[in-house]
């Protein structure tokens, strides 16, 4: 996509106050039972004083800000945007005072609000903003949620002055550690044999191919495995999230959508998917992120309160209006849980729990939360991204989930039900089982995307 087809920028300047109530609602999200501390820049009576980093760059338009300067916070190198002085001690401790070198709050606020994909006009051919462009990429912290790390140099400034220990986030009545959420994307229910029968035509094994389309119309295809999906979940207690993708229209550019339809009996088997708890959320269409497209409002059989876009399709000028407007969920999406990198596992964000990002037009909060995504399948092993060896893939991920744990977060992972298929021996079931023995092993609390959203409130 050009830049000139972007929309145009309409942001409207957004106060230090601002930024410092939006950073601090999500300090608080982290860490629930935080102490009213007075957080703020050089003001009298302050508790926590934040040096002041670069007000100018916050008045202006540009994508990003100056590279980072790297510190040591508690044996970790972490990356600090907007740090003017970085001679200077990150912490200073005095009687009931505490001082914090560098700009943690502006920080935190270009890394979560979005900023960098709200300014910048890079877009790659699906239109999405690229890990490639990303401030994560060009610093490599992609698997660091740094803004976890800002949140723990001010929780010990506040655990300092209020002289109370602070809990990170806890799940569930058993206090777990941290959560995690399983989903899939249905986008095909149908063509397992088409890569196998190509291959045969290819060949010229006609006889092969013709028993593998004999199948195909006699048989259910292996990929038509939504229950299947459901009980491999469920061996580890979780519940499946499952987004499903109404519209089996080409888009206009040639990009499939679903290769299924919803007909009366896959929506007798969905309902019954729901009956057993598992969740269903919508997977928008192409064309749905840029609003080229309307969202399937009353033709979905089942009341969405979560979403995620296609081919991760996130235009950041446009699409969070679509979930907030959208006429598909009763009044508006609760949840989205869209944004990940395509290209690479770890924090878009740079947040391991879920938040609420940034309406530049407006100077304020969206009303619907994003669980990010961390960790989709097709990363791991796929011509244009990863090529990960399985053996090498949970061994990869491992410290990623173990970075969500250390802060109570939501380890989220993607595992479309095509890669529940044997036949997939890359990224497919055996890697998604090593995953989750590995989460269920480290204690993760498992919950479905609207059970995320309703226990996570600020
Ligand atoms: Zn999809």
């Amino acid at each position: 996509m050009q830049p000139t087809t972007l929309p145009p920028l309409v942001p409207v300047s957004v106060s230090t106050e601002t930024r410092l109530a939006y950073v601090l609602d999500h300090f608080r999200l982290a860490y629930p039972g935080a102490p009213a501390v007075l957080v703020g820049y050089a003001a009298h009576q302050l508790q926590v004083e934040i040096a002041a980093g670069n007000e100018q760059f916050f008045a202006g338009v540009q994508p990003y800000p100056a590279a980072p300067n790297w510190r040591e916070w508690q044996g970790q190198r972490v990356p600090f945007f907007f740090d003017n002085s970085p001679d200077k001690p990150l912490l200073v401790l005095q009687d009931d005072k505490v001082f914090i070198a560098a700009d943690i709050i502006s920080a935190a606020f270009y890394l979560l609000s979005g900023w960098q994909e709200y300014f910048s006009t890079e877009r790659d051919r699906h239109g999405r903003f690229p890990y490639g462009a990303s401030v994560q990429k060009i610093h490599g912290f992609v698997t660091l949620p740094v803004v976890n790390y800002y949140f723990d140099v001010l929780r010990a400034a506040i655990e300092h002055v209020s002289q109370q220990p602070l809990q990170p986030r806890r799940w569930g009545s058993q206090q777990a550690d941290f959560a995690a959420f399983i989903s899939h994307d249905i986008d095909n229910l149908r063509s397992a044999w088409k890569a196998p029968a190509k291959a045969a035509l290819k060949q010229r094994k006609l006889g092969l191919f013709s028993k593998l389309a004999w199948r195909h119309f006699t048989q259910p295809d292996a990929w038509d495995n939504l229950e299947a999906v459901a009980a491999a979940t469920a061996q580890y207690g979780a519940k499946s999230t499952f987004f499903i993708l109404p519209s089996s229209k080409k888009a206009a550019n040639g990009t499939p959508n679903a290769d299924y339809r919803l007909t009366p009996k896959l929506r007798q088997r969905l309902w019954q998917l729901e009956e057993q708890g598992c969740e269903l959320g919508l997977h928008n269409s192409i064309g749905t992120s840029t609003g080229q497209t309307g969202i399937f409002g009353k033709k979905i059989p089942f009341n969405a309160t979560g979403c995620r876009f296609h081919y991760l399709s996130w235009e950041p000028r446009i699409t969070p209006f679509v979930v907030t407007f959208s006429p598909a969920a009763a009044e508006s999406f609760i949840y989205d849980s869209t944004l990940g990198f395509a290209e690479h596992f770890g924090f878009r964000h740079s947040f391991c729990l879920p938040f609420y990002l940034f309406d530049f037009s407006n100077a304020e909060a969206f009303g619907f939360l994003e669980i990010p995504l961390n960790v989709m399948d097709t990363t791991l092993h796929h011509p244009n991204y990863l090529q990960l060896n399985p053996a090498e893939i949970l061994p990869t991920l491992r410290p990623v989930f173990a970075e969500v744990k250390k802060f109570g977060g939501v380890a989220s992972v993607l595992w479309h039900n095509e890669n529940f298929d044997p036949a997939n021996t890359q990224n497919g079931p055996q890697q998604f089982h090593e995953i989750m023995t590995h989460l269920q092993q480290q204690g993760a609390f498992f919950l479905t995307g609207s059970e995320i959203a309703s226990s996570i409130s600020y």
